[in-house]
């Protein structure tokens, strides 16, 4: 071999091994948990909530469980599971389960929220929605004079619900990621009274946030056809 053919060899060898270093060596898999599109424009909800809010709430904060999840999951034992399976087991497993669990469920409670709001959706309860308001929790202005006053008082970060649970609308209460799902409850509607839902338009005004929401935001349609 001539001289300039074996410095060739070497220098195209070594270009090779960089290339090789540089290159992933296994192809990155695509992410398994995909944050769901939100289904209005970031500008729909105001003046009830802002598009800067929309935009930190859903482009910020709930993204941040999705880049999680997609880190956390994989060589888990909660690999290949649905998003709510992992909310499900990861709640079972207790302290084991609750770092996963705090980022599955704050992932699945801001998925569900957003499909609860929609603007210019249905104002009033119809069909058995109505009647079970009526039936259970003493007709719509009782039932939203309720739901306010409860989720307002919710002590630190969380999450205000409408449940059905045996049959019968209830309300509940959850702290940080927890949600009704978890013990096998039916959600109809939430609201998310962690600060980053309405500070940026409301400031301490926790009150006036919860009110405008469910007076202008919550899709009463959408929750009927979530009833068992
Ligand atoms: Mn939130």
């Amino acid at each position: 071999m001539s001289t300039i053919s074996r410095r060739h060899l070497l220098a195209t060898s070594s270009l090779a091994l960089v290339a090789s270093l540089a290159a992933p060596r296994i192809a990155r898999a695509a992410d398994a948990y995909k944050q769901p599109p939100l289904p209005f424009a970031d500008t729909a909800l105001a003046p009830t909530i802002s598009a800067q809010t929309i935009q930190l709430h859903y482009g910020k904060h709930h993204a941040s469980y999705y880049t999680a999840l997609n880190r956390i999951v994989p060589n888990s034992a909660y690999a290949g599971m649905t998003l709510e399976q992992i909310v499900v087991k990861s709640a079972a497993d207790g302290a084991s389960g609750r770092a996963m669990f705090n980022q599955a469920g704050q992932a699945w409670n801001h998925d569900f929220y957003w499909q609860t709001l929609k603007p210019g959706g249905a104002r009033q309860p119809s069909g058995k929605l109505a009647q079970a308001i009526d039936r259970d929790l003493g007709g719509f202005a009782k039932f939203k004079e309720t739901f306010a006053a409860r989720t307002t008082a919710i002590f630190g970060s969380g999450w205000g619900w409408l449940v059905e649970d045996n049959g019968k609308l209830a309300f509940e209460e959850t702290s940080n990621a927890d949600t009704p799902i978890a013990r096998g409850k039916r959600v109809l509607a939430t609201v998310d009274v962690w600060e980053h839902a309405y500070y940026v338009d409301y400031q301490n005004r926790r009150a006036d946030h919860v009110k405008a929401v469910i007076d202008n935001l919550i899709n009463w349609d959408f929750v009927r056809d979530r009833m068992a």
